[in-house]
C-alpha cells in the first residue's frame, strides 16, 4: 500500500477533519485539528487499524495546542496526587510526557485524566513510571528522547518510506552464522531474503580480555556481509548482555543508519553497560575505545521499542513479534514471520524456561515456528541443576560458614541479571534470619542496574511487582551498602561482609580488584553464582587454578589464591537441560528444524542429539561463518 491508498482511506473516515497523514515507522500519525473529538472516540482508530494492518495514532497539528504552561497546570492540577517526578513537552511528535511514581493516579479512573489534558490542550499524554531509585541511565534516556526529537522524527520518517516499498514475493531465505556458534559470546545470526536483511543481536566476546584478544575472536563476523553495512535493514537485540549487544555501536561507527528493534527496558540497560564497557576501555585499560559516545548516542535515537506480543513490521516482508525470555529485565525470544508466513523463525535468545525469583518462565506458545535457533549454555548431558531451595541453602551455609571464620564472601556477578537475583535471595535471608547483620556491598554498575528494574515491575514477576509498587522494594534494605566510590581496602579490611561485583566471569571490573585483595586470605570466599566462558580467569580458578596473574599498574602480578572457592549452581538465567528439552515439548506446533547455538562445542552437539532423539526434529548445529537455506 503506498502513502496516497493509506490517506485516503483515512480521509474516508475523517473527512474535512483530516489535516495530515505520515508515516513514522510503522505508526501510521494522522493530523487533526480538534483532538477532542477523536482521543475520546477510539473506535474508529482501531477500525482503521485493522483496514491498514498498521498501528495508528492522532496528534493534533501544532497551533491547536495549548501552551506548554497552561498544559502544565493542568496536569498538575488533575495529577496532584500522583507524585509527579518530570513533565517534558516534545513538540516533533507532539506529546507530553508525564513522569510519576505512581502513574496510575496520572491516567486517573477509566483514563479519564489522560482523555481531559488531551481533549483540552491537543497534547498527546504518554505516561513514564519513575523509578523507586534515582537511576542517571533512565533519566538519561528519556531526556536525550526530547533532545533528538526533531532527529528522530527525521529518522522514523525514513523508515516510514522504507517500509512502504512494494511487497516483493519471498522466493528464497537463508541464515548466516556470524558469532555465538559452538561457542558463547558475540552473538550475531544474519537472516536474508533477496530483499531483507535483519541481524539478530550484535555481541562482543565477554569472556575474552577486550584488549589482549585478537579482533577475530572477539567480535562476530560481519566482516562476512556480502553487501555492505548501510544495507542492512534491521537490528533485533534480544537482550541487553554484552555478548548480545556490545557489538552494536560499532555498526554504527561503521555507517549503520537503520533502525534498531528491542523492549524499552533492554535499550536502558544496553545503555548502561556499553557506557560502562566504553569507560573500561579508556579509564582502566587506558586504549581508546574502538567507537566513541556519539555512536552510542546515535545508536540510542536510532532504538524502535517494542512490547512483548506486539506485531511490528521490520521489512516489507518481515514482521517482528517479540515474547518474554525469562533471562533478565527485557530479554526477549525473537519471532520472524516471512513472505506472509511463508516461513516463520524463531531466535530463543537467552532464555529461562523455569522459575527464578526476579522473572516469569520464557514464553513457548508461539502462531508457528519453521525454524528455530536456540541457545544451549547448559545443553549438555550432565547440564542438570539442583533445585532452586537447595542453591539457597547451599548459598546461606556458606555465607554463614565464611563469616562465622572472619571472612569475606566474594561473588562476582553480572551487572544485569544474576546480581539482582542473588540480591533477592539474600534479601530474603536477611528478613527470615533474625540474628543477621551481615553487610552486603554492591559494586560497579550494579546498583544502577538495580534502580532500572524499579521503572519497569510490570516485567517482573508479580511478587517483586508488588513490593516495588507498594513502596518496599527488594533491592533497598537495610544490610545494603553501596561500595561504589568506596576504598576497596577498607572493606576487605574491614568487619565480615558479602560483595557483589561484576564482572561475572572476573574478565575485569571490580570483582578483579577485590580478587586480588582477598585471594591470598584463606579465611575468605569466592563463590561462582554464574556462567564461566572457557578461557575467562573465572573458568581457571574454577578448575582448581591456584596460581594466576593479573595485571596491576600497568604490570603482570602474581597471586597464589588461598581462598575457599565455592560453585553454586541454580541461580543461572539459563536453561538446563531439562528445561531446555521441555521447553521444545511444549511448544504448541513441532518445527521443521532446530539449529542449537550459544553453548560450547559439546554441549551444542549434545542438545541436538537429545532434541533428534526425543522429538524426531531436524537438528544441526552449525559452526560459525556457515549458512543454511531456509527455504
Ligand atoms: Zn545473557
Amino acid at each position: 500500500m503506498d502513502i496516497s491508498k493509506i490517506q485516503s482511506k483515512i480521509k474516508e473516515v475523517l473527512g474535512s477533519d483530516l489535516v495530515d497523514v505520515e508515516l513514522w515507522g510503522s505508526v501510521i500519525a494522522v493530523y487533526v485539528r480538534d483532538l477532542s473529538k477523536y482521543y475520546n472516540d477510539r473506535s474508529f482508530l482501531r477500525q482503521l487499524a485493522s483496514e491498514l494492518k498498521r498501528k495508528v495514532v492522532v496528534r493534533a497539528i501544532r497551533d491547536k495546542r495549548a501552551s506548554p504552561e497552561k498544559t502544565r497546570e493542568l496536569i498538575d492540577k488533575l495529577c496532584a496526587e500522583a507524585k509527579l517526578t518530570n513533565v517534558w513537552f516534545n513538540d516533533a511528535f507532539g506529546e507530553v510526557i508525564i513522569e510519576a511514581y505512581k502513574p496510575g493516579l496520572v491516567i486517573g479512573k477509566g483514563g479519564a485524566n489522560l482523555h481531559e489534558i488531551a481533549s483540552n490542550t491537543g497534547w498527546v499524554p504518554i505516561i513514564k513510571r519513575a523509578p523507586t531509585m534515582p537511576s542517571f541511565t533512565v533519566e538519561g534516556v528519556r531526556k536525550s528522547t526530547i533532545a533528538q526529537a526533531d532527529q528522530r522524527k527525521k529518522f522514523l520518517q525514513k523508515v516510514g518510506k522504507e517500509l512502504l516499498k512494494p511487497t516483493p514475493d519471498t522466493t528464497w531465505i537463508r541464515a548466516v552464522m556470524l558469532g555465538a556458534f559452538k561457542e558463547v559470546g558475540r552473538s550475531a545470526l544474519l537472516i536474508q531474503t533477496k530483499h531483507s536483511k535483519i541481524l539478530l543481536d550484535a555481541g562482543v566476546h565477554t569472556g575474552l580480555n577486550p584488549i589482549t584478544a585478537d579482533k577475530e575472536s572477539l567480535y562476530p563476523y560481519v566482516n562476512m556481509f556480502s553487501f555492505p553495512i548501510q544495507d542492512l535493514d534491521a537490528v533485533v537485540i534480544s537482550h541487553a548482555h554484552m555478548d548480545h549487544v556490545g557489538f552494536l555501536p560499532f555498526l554504527f561507527a561503521a555507517g549503520y543508519d537503520g533502525p534498531v528493534y528491542m523492549t524499552p527496558p533492554t535499550r536502558e540497560l544496553m545503555a548502561l553497560l556499553q557506557l560502562d564497557y566504553y569507560n573500561l576501555m579508556n579509564k582502566v585499560y587506558g586504549t581508546d575505545a574502538p567507537y566513541t559516545k556519539k555512536d552510542i548516542s546515535h545508536e540510542l535515537n536510532n532504538v524502535i521499542p517494542v512490547q512483548y506480543g506486539e506485531v511490528v513490521d521490520i521489512t516489507p516482508e518481515v514482521k517482528l513479534t517479540m515474547y518474554n525470555a525469562g533471562h533478565i529485565l527485557g530479554s526477549a525470544i525473537t519471532h520472524l514471520h516471512i513472505g506472509e508466513g511463508k516461513h516463520n523463525v524463531i531466535y530463543t535468545g537467552d532464555f529461562k524456561f523455569g522459575p527464578t525469583k526476579l522473572l516469569n518462565p520464557a514464553h513457548v506458545s508461539f502462531p508457528r515456528a519453521d525454524s528455530i535457533f536456540m541457545e544451549s549454555t547448559y545443553g549438555g548431558a550432565n547440564n542438570i541443576t539442583p533445585n532452586r531451595h537447595e542453591s539457597d541453602e547451599k548459598l546461606l551455609n556458606i555465607i554463614l560458614e565464611t563469616v562465622q571464620n572472619k571472612g569475606k564472601v566474594l561473588i562476582p556477578v553480572f551487572a544485569v541479571g544474576r546480581s539482582q537475583e542473588v540480591l533477592l535471595t539474600i534479601e530474603a535471608f536477611a528478613r527470615e534470619y533474625k540474628d543477621w547483620n551481615i553487610p552486603i556491598y554492591i559494586d560497579g554498575m550494579v546498583l544502577e542496574a538495580s534502580a532500572i528494574h524499579t521503572a519497569y515491575p510490570e516485567y517482573l514477576k508479580s511478587s517483586v511487582q508488588r513490593r516495588i509498587l507498594s513502596n518496599d522494594s527488594p533491592f533497598e534494605f537495610e544490610y545494603l551498602k553501596i561500595a561504589h566510590g568506596v576504598d576497596k581496602q577498607s572493606i576487605t579490611d574491614g568487619e565480615p561482609a558479602v560483595i557483589l561485583a561484576p564482572s561475572g566471569m572476573l574478565t575485569g571490573g571490580p570483582s578483579v580488584e577485590y580478587l586480588k585483595l582477598l585471594a591470598e586470605d584463606d579465611k575468605s570466599t569466592l563463590i561462582f553464582v554464574g556462567y564461566q566462558s572457557a578461557l575467562s580467569l573465572g573458568a581457571k580458578i574454577q578448575q582448581g587454578v591456584r596460581e594466576f596473574q593479573i595485571p596491576s599498574d600497568g604490570k603482570l602480578k602474581h597471586y597464589h589464591m588461598k581462598m575457599r572457592v565455592e560453585t553454586v549452581e541454580g541461580f543461572s538465567g539459563h536453561s538446563d537441560r531439562r528445561q531446555l528439552l521441555a521447553w521444545i515439548k511444549n511448544l504448541n506446533s513441532k518445527p521443521r528444524r532446530v539449529y542449537t547455538m550459544h553453548g560450547d562445542f559439546a554441549r551444542t552437539e549434545e542438545l541436538a542429539q537429545k532434541i533428534k532423539k526425543s522429538f524426531g526434529i531436524h537438528t544441526e548445529s552449525p559452526w560459525n561463518l556457515e549458512a543454511r537455506r531456509l527455504r
